[in-house]
C-alpha cells in the first residue's frame, strides 16, 4: 500500500511537471513580443554597419576553421536556417498546445508543409548582400531522410529552398544548402560543414541562434559555465563578426541542462538547498 502511495504521488509530480514545462512563456514571447522583433531587428542592422569593411578588407573572416589563405577567396555569408532565418514558431506552439515534445516525425512533416515564416530582418539583409555578389551558405541541422514513397534521399532540401522562395529570398542552389547528413561525416556538429565552407569562401560573417552555431564542442557534455567561458572568449566577435537571434523555446543550451532543470534556478541564497 505505502509503494502504491508513493508511486502514485510520483505519477502525479510527474505530470505536473509536464503541464508546467510546455515552453508556453518562450513560445509566446517569440510569436507576440515586439521586444523579439526588435532584437531580430536588431541583429540584422548591426550586421550592416559592418559589412562593408568585411567585404573590403581581405584579412577579414568570421570562421574560427579559417586558417588556410584565404584573402583571394570570393566572400560568404554562413546562416543557420531554424530560428535564424525560417521562423519555426507555428510548430512550436502546435507542441506547446498539444503537450507534446519535438519528435524528428512531426518536425518531418512542418518542413515539407513549407509553411515556415520569416526572421524579422534576415529577408532585407539576405537581399542586399546577394546583390553585393556576396555568396549565401545556409548550414542547417533539417536532416536529409528518405521519405515513404519519394525517390529523393534528400527531400528536405528541395522543401527548405521552396519554403525560402515563399518567404522572398530567391536564387538559392543545393550547394547553397548543406544539410545533416547530406555527407556521412556532416552531423549536428557544423564545425565540418563549415570547414568545407572555408575551402572554397572567405567567411565574412555567421548567424545563428545556437552557440554552435559558430563555435564547435558546445553542444553536448558541457556545463552551462563552461559555455558562457567559451561564448566570453570570443567577446569581440559578436555584433561584428556574429549575430545572434534569440532563442528561449528550444537549443544546445537547454539540452545540455540535466533534468529536473529547475536545479539551475538560482535563487537567493535561503533558496538555495543541496
Ligand atoms: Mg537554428
Amino acid at each position: 500500500m505505502k509503494q502504491f502511495i508513493y508511486f502514485t504521488v510520483l505519477l502525479l509530480m510527474t505530470a505536473c511537471a509536464a503541464k508546467t514545462d510546455r515552453n508556453i512563456n518562450s513560445v509566446l514571447w517569440v510569436q507576440t513580443a515586439a521586444e523579439y522583433q526588435a532584437n531580430c531587428y536588431q541583429a540584422y542592422n548591426t550586421a550592416l554597419l559592418s559589412i562593408e569593411t568585411a567585404i573590403a578588407d581581405n584579412r577579414w573572416t568570421g570562421a574560427l576553421e579559417q586558417t588556410n589563405d584565404f584573402s583571394d577567396l570570393p566572400p560568404a555569408v554562413i546562416f543557420d536556417l531554424d530560428e535564424t532565418v525560417l521562423d519555426n514558431s507555428a510548430y512550436q506552439a502546435k507542441l506547446a498546445l498539444e503537450g507534446s515534445g519535438f519528435q524528428l516525425s512531426s518536425w518531418d512533416q512542418w518542413i515539407g508543409m513549407q509553411q515556415a515564416g520569416s526572421i524579422a530582418g534576415a529577408v532585407v539583409f539576405i537581399n542586399y548582400i546577394q546583390n553585393q555578389g556576396i555568396e549565401v551558405i545556409f548550414i542547417s541541422n533539417r536532416e536529409c531522410r528518405k521519405r515513404d514513397n519519394a525517390s529523393s534521399l534528400c527531400p528536405q532540401e528541395a522543401d527548405t529552398i521552396e519554403n525560402l522562395n515563399t518567404i522572398g529570398i530567391t536564387g538559392i542552389t543545393e550547394k547553397n544548402v548543406l544539410l545533416k547528413h547530406e555527407y556521412m561525416d556532416w552531423g549536428s556538429e557544423k564545425k565540418s560543414r563549415r570547414e568545407y565552407i572555408v575551402e572554397k569562401y572567405r567567411v565574412l560573417m555567421i548567424f545563428g541562434d545556437d552557440l554552435g552555431d559558430f563555435i564547435p564542442g558546445v553542444k553536448k557534455e558541457i556545463t552551462p559555465e563552461k559555455r558562457k567561458e567559451t561564448a566570453a572568449i570570443y567577446n569581440h566577435n559578436w555584433g561584428t563578426k556574429w549575430f545572434i537571434i534569440s532563442n528561449p523555446m528550444y537549443g544546445s543550451w537547454r539540452q545540455i541542462l540535466k533534468t529536473p532543470r529547475h536545479r539551475y534556478l538560482q535563487g537567493l541564497p535561503e533558496n538555495n538547498h543541496p
